[in-house]
């Protein structure tokens, strides 16, 4: 890991120049030597990505949070502000909360939106390459979908560590790929969730600080002192350790190349399944439906002719190949070697049909905190939700917890409900009563026009509430 110190040594290249920005180089009003052997100036602080051009390479979001601390300002702030306005038409300009919550993850991405915004950042910045801080770095032109995960993720002992060691935190881009589930260097499963609201973090912070929940800011690093987790499988561990190696050597192809190119291997796939039995050989070795082989090269129909899979499938198909992506790539009939070749494939520590892997502590957890009244009541649905689950994941771990969580939510919405008929009805009988003490007959029109929300006289109750009060004045049965 790199230092503080020197990240400063990296920006005395790339000095900045704005208002707000602190600014450590020497200044035009100074009695500095000519102009020309002034640095360029930028807008934003010329801010250095952590690990460029390693492993642990920060993803461009992670770079935009730390721009926006830099500068002081929330990081969604310094968005609206600095990039907004720079940004194409198509993009939703009203909606960068739900933005940054949701698909902003794209920024880190391989297709236009990642393109637009790295190319923004490097005028602004004054930092060439920052293209490289998402898969444009890393996977050529295998197309833009599935490969990233929704929300962050992240390793809390590497928060600690950082934060003890003094190191500046951030998000490497080999923590938001789909298929990485563990630290490359502790080990460790990434979190996705935090421990203490249980929610997903943000992409594009709002107010909160580096290593933070962005929803409640609670801290996401661990006690180092704490009991470890369970130890991971060696097979997942295995399975693991070759994707980040994979992962390298295709950052690695991808910056020698500029672009590394997927067509040869999806010409090594035909190849292979144009061979006689070879289809079925390759099924029946990997596992892998043929239609799924049809869809990776286009021979399906029309609606499914941009499919292409994500970079999970493709490395768990080469991973039960026993053979590298960049070998499958480069040699058109490694493929068909292995089928012919008949060698057992290496065995995935999941399966085609894999049941969801679910964290039942952490669950049973959270299922308690809501039946004990220490969260708000949620239906076992919306407790799926928040727990990244489906509900079916959920019903098969937890049967009678789910029903208790529904009756409980059923009696909690008949409360509030309760609630809601009583303070409406309260509102009605006040509305009649005020017109009657001012002489106005109150009749169904003007005690409509006297309530909060017109629409209230439409709900039976309270309706009712409306004759019992007209009862109470004398006036039952007068229309
Ligand atoms: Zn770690
Ligand atoms: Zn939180």
């Amino acid at each position: 890991m790199r230092s503080e110190q020197q990240d400063e040594q990296d920006r005395a290249g790339s000095r900045c120049c704005q208002d707000s920005a602190p600014i450590d180089g020497p200044s035009r009003g100074s009695d500095f030597p000519p102009y020309e052997r002034c640095p360029p100036r930028s807008r934003l602080y010329g801010l250095a990505p952590r690990e460029m051009g390693t492993i642990w390479s920060e993803s461009l979001t992670s770079y935009l949070n730390r721009l926006g601390w830099r500068h002081g300002v929330s990081p969604r702030a310094l968005v609206a502000q600095e990039i907004v306005p720079h940004l194409s038409n198509d993009y939703p300009h009203h909606h960068l909360a739900a933005f940054s919550r949701g698909t902003a993850m794209s920024i880190n991405g391989n297709g236009n939106v990642a393109l637009e915004w790295s190319s923004i950042l490097e005028r602004l910045t004054a930092h060439s390459n920052l293209h490289v801080l998402t898969l444009h770095g890393w996977i050529g032109d295998l197309s833009s979908r599935g490969h990233l995960r929704e929300k962050p993720s992240w390793c809390p002992v590497c928060y600690t560590e950082w934060r003890e060691q003094n190191i500046p935190l951030y998000q490497p881009l080999v923590w938001m790929f789909q298929v990485v589930t563990m630290c490359p260097q502790h080990k460790r499963r990434l979190q996705d969730h935090c421990p203490h609201c249980q929610k997903h973090q943000s992409v594009i912070a709002l107010e909160t600080f580096p290593g933070h929940c962005t929803q409640c800011n609670t801290w996401l690093g661990v006690d180092l002192n704490s009991p470890r987790e369970p130890e991971v499988d060696n097979e997942t561990l295995r399975w693991q350790e070759w994707v980040v190696s994979t992962l390298e050597e295709l950052r690695l192809a991808n910056s020698l190349t500029g672009a590394l190119s997927w067509e040869g291997f999806f010409a090594s796939v035909e190849r292979c399944i144009n061979v006689k039995g070879g289809c079925s050989k390759l099924t029946e070795l990997t596992g892998i439906p043929r239609t799924n082989f049809y869809l990776w090269l286009g021979r399906m129909q029309a609606s499914y002719n941009n499919y292409t899979p994500s970079l999970e499938a493709l490395l768990k198909f080469c991973y039960t190949c026993d053979l590298a992506p960049l070998h499958i790539i480069a040699d058109a009939s490694s493929l068909v070697q292995f089928v012919q070749g008949g060698a057992p494939p290496q065995h995935l520590p999941f399966h085609r049909f894999e049941r969801e892997s679910v964290d039942r502590d952490r669950c049973l957890q959270f299922i308690l905190a809501v039946l004990d009244g220490r969260e708000e009541p949620l239906g076992a649905s919306q407790v799926a939700e928040r727990l990244g689950h489906s509900q079916r994941a959920l019903l098969r771990y937890f049967p009678q917890e789910c029903i208790l969580l529904t009756k409980q939510a059923q009696e909690y919405r008949k409360q509030r409900r309760k609630l809601y008929v009583e303070r409406v009805c309260e509102e009605v009988r006040r509305a009649v009563m005020s017109l009657h003490a001012q002489g106005i007959f109150p009749s169904h029109r003007r005690v409509r026009t006297q309530l909060s929300n017109p629409n209230f006289m439409r709900m039976p109750e309270a309706s009712a509430a409306w004759h019992a009060a007209r009862r109470e004045i004398g006036l039952d049965g007068e229309l």
